[in-house]
């Protein structure tokens, strides 16, 4: 039987989206794709304790910034809704009731005390993790150990209860792993969770399976930290009958440190000064901001490359690829088992590929942004002109502005150190006779006509133009280093220069 692919990428709304989250999104997206299936998302949210207000319009915003929006979720729903787990409540609990009637899950009454009491004796007699399974659920109050009348009675006079999976003793469970390969676990290192809670919501392992079952998911992609979980997840496939349509299992490598010693953390992003989430969030309880890629600059075609390549490669040298090539060239078989570090230089170097790729209209947009907020404008081509020659020295559209306003304002003080090391009779005299020589010049300045008046200038002074070049742009621009100086006396023009001129032989002195 040839099913439909269908994957689904199922966040829980208890905060920002972290990149690790939003590389998963795109490995369900890429696969669905490539595979001409179908993208779901589902929110799992059946921990009401832990509900973020504004959590799920944020993953909603930070899949829709980067194009990978799904094709069935909570705002776009298919045929299998609802796709909030809050909002399927009511269907659950016929399934715990399956697995009771069917012997592989049972009542239990105990309460928080007598729980924490089980666990402080294990801890007593040395057991080094404590759990409820199928060797302590003999000591405890369930319907496994109590009488069946007790606990009809039980049930009948409403006390609190949970629904417990009952995992056998001895029992090798496997899964084939699609990026691990087979997974062995022994039963007895399992632990009979609860899968219907006393407040009648289902554990996120039973709402998880229920609904990848219902919605006929197929392929189950999703972070390494859900890998222990799977064996359980695959009992519950067998007891539930669905064997036969139990999805293909991929767990994704972890996200390592810089340095590769352990786990993404949020103390190495604040250490680094990099963002861990797609879009800026703000706390809604203590107020704080996590800092997000697409407000720190990043282009969400460069941002998404560079995800697709945390864990996956194409298998050769390519490293540019746009959403469609990835689609083409994605398969779980390329992903690595090994962690994957992350290199926030490596974010910045694929923005830099892309903003270069950008038309000078695009790139002066940026710029003109820039300026707009500081309430001033250029015209258009002058606009591309500067985009087009600094977009070699960008990281972020906001550099445009940021390292060339310098052709659009004058400077109005120099680089002192620049000035003290390089500001000499030289190019005072120098930058007297090119500005004699501009100043009886017809016509428009251009780059190489530049080139060729500024030589002439130094050889009628009798100086070396190498030796003054930097002091030239820093009577120029103010500063030390920049794009190709002749374009930007292109871009300034003659009379702009002039005044530059005059302004720094006026103001810069000479040192020692
Ligand atoms: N709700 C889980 C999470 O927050 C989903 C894990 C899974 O994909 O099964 O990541």
């Amino acid at each position: 039987m040839n099913r439909e692919v269908r994957v689904r990428f199922a966040p829980s709304p208890t905060g920002a989206l972290h990149i690790g989250g939003v590389r998963t999104a795109l490995y369900n997206y890429l696969f669905a794709k490539k595979n001409g299936g179908k993208f779901l998302l589902r929110i799992e949210d059946t921990d009401q304790t832990r509900f973020v207000p504004g959590a799920e319009k944020y993953i909603k915003d930070a899949l829709e910034w980067l194009n990978i929006s799904p094709d069935e979720s909570p705002w776009n729903p298919g045929d299998c809704g609802p796709y909030r787990q809050s909002e399927r409540k009511a269907m659950y609990m016929d399934y715990a009731l399956d697995l009771l009637e069917k012997g592989h899950a049972y009542y239990a009454f105990d309460t928080p005390e007598e729980l924490e009491a089980m666990r402080e004796r294990l801890t007593a007699a040395r057991v080094v993790s404590p759990q409820y399974n199928s060797i302590t659920r003999t000591q405890m109050k369930n319907s496994l150990t109590l009488p069946a009348d007790e606990v009809a009675a039980r049930l009948a006079s409403g006390e609190p209860y949970v629904i417990r999976v009952k995992i056998p003793r001895k029992e090798e469970v496997r899964l084939q792993d699609k990026v691990r390969g087979w997974v062995m676990v022994h039963s007895s290192t399992l632990d009979d969770k609860v899968l219907m809670k006393s407040d009648g919501m289902p554990t996120y392992h039973l709402a998880n399976i229920v609904d990848d079952h219902l919605m006929n998911i197929t392929h189950v992609i999703r972070g390494e930290e859900w890998l222990p979980s799977a064996p359980l997840h695959v009992l519950l496939y067998r007891y539930f009958g669905w064997e036969d349509t139990m999805p293909e299992f991929a767990h994704l490598p972890l996200l390592l440190k810089p340095d590769g010693n352990g786990k993404l953390s949020k103390r190495d992003a604040e250490k680094h000064g990099f963002p861990l989430f797609p879009l800026s969030w703000q706390d809604p309880v203590s107020g704080q901001i996590a800092d997000g890629f697409k407000e720190g600059g990043y282009l969400p075609d460069a941002f998404l490359n560079f995800l697709a390549f945390l864990g996956w490669n194409p298998g050769d040298h390519r490293e540019l690829f746009t959403l469609d090539e990835l689609v083409e060239a994605f398969s779980i078989e390329r992903i690595g088992k090994s962690g994957t570090k992350f290199d926030i230089n490596k974010a910045k170097w694929y923005n830099e590929q892309y903003l270069r790729r950008k038309s000078d209209a695009e790139l002066a947009a940026y710029l003109t942004e820039g300026m707009e907020a500081e309430g001033l404008q250029i015209p258009m081509e002058k606009a591309e002109k500067i985009a087009a020659i600094m977009k070699e020295r960008a990281t972020f559209p906001a550099d445009l502005w940021k390292e060339g306003q310098f052709m659009v304002i004058a400077p109005e003080s120099f680089d002192q150190e620049i000035a003290a090391k390089r500001w000499n009779e030289d190019s005072v005299k120098v930058l007297s006779v090119f500005k004699d020589i501009l100043e009886e010049l017809e016509g428009e300045l251009l780059a190489p006509q530049a080139k060729e008046l500024l030589n002439q200038a130094a050889e009628t002074a009798e100086v070396k133009l190498g030796k003054i070049m930097q002091a030239v742009r820093l009577a120029i621009t103010g500063i030390g280093a920049g794009p190709d100086l002749m374009e930007v006396f292109e871009i300034l023009g003659k009379q702009e220069l002039i005044k530059r001129i005059t302004f720094a032989l006026n103001t810069l002195e000479i040192k020692g």
